[in-house]
């Protein structure tokens, strides 16, 4: 059968089988149609199966977590691992903590997971996890028993060289603590299974840093390829959590200005420029919102939510040079896309996961933005993570700058081959297909190798 009949028989399959989960829809929908131009090269896909093999996770975990918040009432969450592809290693993904997480999430998150992580050129596999869980309003008490309930469950899913799980949203560097601290009571074992742990025992400097420089550091070889750099341009940034906050940091190294932030209650509009020491003494000490950055800043303004055009996300109404969605799935619409492509906006480099709809890529890639996709350009946390998992194997630390020039030359590489394979296949500028295709190959090629397991 053609490559385009192979690739809609293997989403009518999804449709029928995962009738109800429109995300994880979408991305298949995305990374599949984007790679027909190598299964019509190459028949060998179809003959294997690969398509419907590479759709259906090879394991799902679903658990119930059962906590005492600080009335003394038990909760009850649902706990979830997905375990989607171990070919080219232990299954590596992070755990996201919120209200709005379920099975259909979480596939979508694993499923992006496989290719970004083939993307990194190291070993390892795709999975995701988390909980319908929202940290916010959380005392600290509360957080440490929801994670040390969740991982009573989890820590029998989990190893070193099986599944390493790191943070996502809601999980930050206090939740794996709490998580790591019970693996290890569970397990009696300390060792290098969960990622993006304090320095002092076992986690890599740069890790915290890792998504946000990779993104601007991605975006960077977009700009030097069409001679141009991020000196004096003028960002925004959605979101307000580590991906954008280190997005933040190095867009202003790189001598750019970024006027807005957002969280999910509203966003601030800052025209002289976001005060970085502020905003991460607001999120990351005092653990407080958007919003609270306006009161506190001169000349800094808030626009909630309530007030937002209808059909529009308001952030995305600021003009700007650069744009960086780091903050959720389906945040940026093809109405956000239309109202940046008309302020003049030349790069969307994306932070989040999957943060553009379908419609608004589309929009995006059409309009001759450049346009830097989630897989590829905030591949650089999970690499970090990965490069963790080279030091706690060898039991060693490595500096600042060891870590930093690593995750920058895996980003450049990251850059290169996504933009080469889009060339190759007649695609040129599109860094979608190229980041797809890329992924994919590796993962499908394995799978071949590896048999029908
Ligand atoms: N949650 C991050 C991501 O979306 C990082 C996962 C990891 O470090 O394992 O890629």
């Amino acid at each position: 059968m053609s490559a385009k009949s192979y690739v809609n028989e293997t989403l009518d399959l999804i449709k029928r089988v995962s009738s109800r989960q429109p995300i994880f829809l979408q991305c298949a929908t995305e990374v599949l149609k984007s790679i027909t131009p190598l299964l019509d090269l190459n028949k060998q896909y179809e003959e294997h199966a690969v398509l419907q093999r590479m759709v259906m996770p090879e394991r799902t975990i679903i658990f119930r977590v059962v906590y005492i918040d600080d009335k003394g009432h038990a909760q009850t969450h649902f706990g979830y691992r997905v375990q989607f592809s171990s070919v080219l290693g232990p299954y590596k993904g992070g755990l996201r903590f919120h209200p709005s997480v379920n099975l259909d999430i979480l596939k979508f998150l694993a499923f992006e997971q496989i290719f970004k992580n083939s993307l990194t050129g190291l070993h390892i596999g795709g999975g995701k996890g988390g909980a319908n869980f929202d940290p916010k309003g959380k005392s600290d008490a509360e957080i440490m028993r929801f994670c040390q309930a969740f991982m009573s469950e989890l820590s029998k899913h989990i190893g070193y060289s099986t599944d390493v799980p790191a943070g996502d949203i809601g999980v930050g560097a206090r939740e794996i603590g709490y998580m790591f601290g019970a693996y290890k009571k569970i397990t009696s074992k300390f060792d290098g299974t969960l990622t993006g742990k304090a320095i002092n025992w076992g986690g890599s400097l740069v890790r915290k840093e890792a998504t946000g420089y990779g993104a601007v550091y991605f975006a960077n070889e977009i700009l030097k390829d069409n001679k141009d750099s991020f000196e004096g341009k003028t960002c925004v940034v959605s979101g307000s959590g580590n991906v954008a906050i280190y997005t933040i940091e190095k867009l202003h190294q790189y001598g750019a200005k970024v006027v807005a932030i957002s969280d999910s209650d509203g966003y601030v509009y800052d025209k002289d420029g976001i005060d970085l020491e502020l905003l991460k003494d607001i999120k990351e000490v005092r653990r407080l919102r958007v919003s609270d950055y306006a009161n506190e800043k001169k000349g800094a303004v808030y626009i909630s939510k309530v007030n937002y055009e209808k059909g529009t996300n308001g952030v995305w109404s600021v003009p700007c040079d650069c744009a960086f969605p780091s903050a959720t799935q389906n945040e940026l619409s093809l109405e956000d896309a239309k109202n940046l492509h008309k302020n003049g906006c030349k790069l969307i480099a994306e932070g989040a996961n999957m943060p553009c709809t379908l419609e608004a890529q589309k929009f995006i890639l059409d309009s001759g933005i450049f346009y830097a996709p989630a897989k590829a350009a905030n591949a650089g946390g999970v690499a970090t993570s990965g490069l963790e998992m080279q030091q706690n194997a060898n039991m060693t630390s490595w500096t600042f700058e060891e870590v930093d020039q690593k995750l920058h030359a895996i980003m450049k590489d990251i850059y290169t081959r996504t933009s080469e394979t889009a060339k190759e296949f007649g695609f040129e500028n599109n860094l979608v297909a190229g980041a797809n295709i890329a992924g994919f190959k590796k993962v499908a090629d394995a799978m071949i190798e590896q048999g029908y397991i």
